[in-house]
């Protein structure tokens, strides 16, 4: 077997090996509550999940309270994003059991963040911004290798990528068109930009904020008239209105 897949296969084993052994540990000590220390080890259980409960509770309430009166404290941004980045699997699983499509618990997840984003007053410099843009948003007939060096787009008006490379000319932004997750987190790394306006799919924007929370990330969904990872399309005005909220520092 590849070490990879022991990898993976391993940690889940272990996984569950450590759910059964708190389980057995809760039934063990409830069956022996006379027994002194077990009755503190078992006060120090029920503490421990009570504690995670609440941690979770304050979490979904902190994004509430940001979400209601569009504004955020630095105490709110870093309980809501520990929650966000535990408790998201688990909503995708919850939504899976009741039968909610994926993309729409996704596309809800991409709004709040993008509300909890436009809550806070971030005004930056335009270089401190970057456009991070698929790279199926070029029309698939381009010879041009625009995702090496955006320059090499001669502006021809085919596709979308014209129309930010002029945009990002006029905020005095970065922009890289990628063409995969990897290449968006290495663009990251390299240009270490203060916030990102990021054009995707569902799927990879709920990755992608997930994975760089630590930055300020507005997410555009994609538009795929031609099926997924084809000619895809992005609404313009979308991508103004993040640039210019950035520059402006307000909605
Ligand atoms: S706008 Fe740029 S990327 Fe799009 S087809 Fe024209 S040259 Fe190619």
């Amino acid at each position: 077997m590849e070490a990879k897949k022991r990898l993976y296969l391993g940690l889940l084993t272990f996984s569950l090996f450590l759910i059964a052994a708190v389980i057995w540990l809760a039934w063990y000590l409830i069956a022996n509550r006379t027994m002194l220390v077990n009755q503190v080890l078992l006060v120090i259980l029920v503490a421990g999940a009570i504690l995670f409960l609440i941690i979770f509770a304050l979490g979904i309430m902190a994004m509430v309270i940001m979400i209601i009166r569009s504004h955020t404290t630095p105490w709110q941004e870093s309980v809501a994003r520990v929650v966000n980045e535990w408790l998201f699997p688990v909503a995708l699983l919850v939504g899976k059991l009741l039968r909610v499509d994926r993309d729409s618990i996704l596309r809800s997840f991409i709004s709040v963040n993008n509300y909890l984003v436009r809550s806070k007053k971030v005004k930056l410099p335009g270089e401190k911004v970057m456009i991070l843009a698929p790279h199926c948003l070029q029309n698939s007939e381009c010879p041009h290798k625009i995702t090496i060096d955006v320059a090499n787009c001669k502006q021809c008006g085919k596709c979308k990528i014209g129309e930010l490379k002029q945009l990002a000319a006029q905020y005095d932004c970065k922009l890289r068109v990628v063409t995969g997750g990897t290449l968006a987190r290495q663009a990251i790394k390299e240009q270490k930009p203060s916030a990102v306006v990021a054009i995707a799919c569902e799927r990879d924007l709920s990755l992608g904020i997930q994975d760089i929370s630590v930055i300020p990330v507005l997410g555009i969904i994609n538009c795929r008239p031609h099926g997924p990872c084809l000619n895809t399309d992005v609404d313009m005005g979308y991508v103004h209105n993040a640039m210019n909220f950035f520059s402006k520092g307000g909605r």
